[in-house]
């Protein structure tokens, strides 16, 4: 018995607690073993509570679905991570909301698995309420009921880093081996074209000893000639060659330079055979907002050089000759420069090999056939990119693309 300050009495029976006022009244009369459930219900809330907490608090995504297929409880990670209030999912299937459809197949087997009792792993893709796809890992296990299989649990990780990881992985893979079919290529183009020179030198040096034999002092001159020749080719090939392996390598500091400077100082280089061709030089480059490059002020020179000296080159008996430098819009944040000229022009075929090391589509024609190389390097070292369009007999126009900052 427990009596209170306000005169209320509790007596506990074997079933029954009954309470009385102090003036004998009953107050009323309470069964025990609805407090026995009372005190269960309690504590099972409690745990469900606490089990909820943990589910709620969790950073992995976590998803019930009931018999139905329909989502019966997600935790705020998963909701996050396709960018809804777990309340907005409650209720709605998955498929219909967040699955994408390429995913399909996947889905329909996991299903199937679950009905089986099977716990299974698989990769998915989930939309987001944006739009976006996010790539996923699902483990999804049979959610029992009554011993009965209605529905699935299944717990959501994010692979996003891990895909871009891989990608990441397979660019850079993919890169090497371009990369090393292109050395390969290379190996082969040098070794190739620096033998042709020595065949020269060598036949050259067999004539020698016969002129010397003979006595034939003008045969012995040109046959030296011819050997001097192949030496100097050799040599201009081997400088050019040196000259495109520092590209990306030896770089002088970035820097913001006017375009207008670069196209004069190329012009200066050039000069000598400009002048022997009389060739007429148009600079198409507006005066109010003149276009200002950023990077190694020295290769970009090279580039223009390069592109000024073939369209001089490669003028064939054009009466008129005439080059234009300017600039015509803009690429992927890039301004497009062209150098064009109204010479012999390039086969459409050919477009792609004359940027080869070494090709030349005229082999009489003077020049290693590696200025073109020389000239896409460069400017994809920068960040830019090198075309052609031209027809045979009809000009040619090298555009370039250039960062401005
Ligand atoms: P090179 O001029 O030393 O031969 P390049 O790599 O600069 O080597 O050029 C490769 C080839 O592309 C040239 O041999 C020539 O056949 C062709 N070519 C280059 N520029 C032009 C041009 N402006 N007009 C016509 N053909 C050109």
């Amino acid at each position: 018995m427990t009596t209170f300050n306000c005169g209320a009495t509790i007596f506990v029976d074997q079933k029954i607690f009954i309470i009385q006022t102090s003036d004998g009244n009953w107050l009323g009369v309470i069964s025990r073993d609805l407090t026995e459930r009372n005190q269960l219900q309690r504590e099972a809330r409690e745990e469900r509570d606490f089990a909820l907490q943990v589910i709620n608090t969790v950073g992995q995504g976590l998803a019930v679905t009931d018999e139905g297929g329909n989502y019966l409880l997600v935790n705020p990670a998963f909701a996050n991570l396709i960018g809804y209030e777990a309340g907005e999912l409650i209720g709605k299937n998955p498929q219909g909301v967040i699955t994408v459809a390429a995913d399909e197949p996947v889905l329909d087997q996991a299903h199937e698995d679950r009905r089986r009792g099977k716990t299974t792993t698989y990769s998915a893709t989930l939309l987001h309420k944006k739009g976006r796809h996010i790539p996923v890992l699902i483990t999804g296990s049979p959610r029992v009921k009554n011993g009965e299989i209605a529905g699935t649990i299944a717990s959501i990780t994010d692979i996003t880093r891990v895909k871009r990881a891989e990608a990441e992985r397979e660019e850079l893979i993919k890169n090497l081996e371009a990369q090393n079919s292109e050395m390969e290529r290379f190996t082969y183009t040098v070794s190739h074209d620096l033998r042709s020179p020595l065949v020269t030198i060598k036949g050259f040096l067999h004539y020698l000893e016969q002129d010397l034999a003979a006595g034939n002092q003008a045969r012995l001159h040109s046959d030296m000639r011819r050997i001097a020749n192949a030496v100097e080719k050799m040599q201009a090939l081997l400088n050019d060659l040196l000259e495109l392996s520092r590209i990306g390598r030896v770089m002088n500091a970035p820097e913001d330079i006017s375009f207008t400077e670069i196209v004069q100082d190329a012009l200066g280089i050039v000069h000598g055979r400009l002048a022997a061709r009389r060739v007429t030089v148009q600079i198409s480059l507006s005066q109010s907002n003149p276009p200002t490059v950023h990077g190694d002020r020295q290769r970009l020179t090279e580039v223009l050089q390069n592109l000024i000296d073939n369209a001089a080159k490669y003028m064939g008996d054009q009466p008129d000759p005439r080059i234009e430098i300017g600039q015509r819009g803009e690429e992927a944040g890039h301004q497009i420069f062209f150098v064009k000229d109204n010479g012999i022009g390039i086969a459409p075929e050919f477009h792609e090999r004359i940027f080869g090391l070494f090709n030349k589509l005229d082999t009489g024609s003077e020049g290693t056939g590696v200025g073109l190389a020389l000239v896409q390097r460069i400017v994809e070292v920068h960040g830019g990119r090198l075309w052609v369009e031209s027809e045979a007999g009809r000009g040619s126009t090298f555009y370039f693309t250039l960062p401005t900052k």
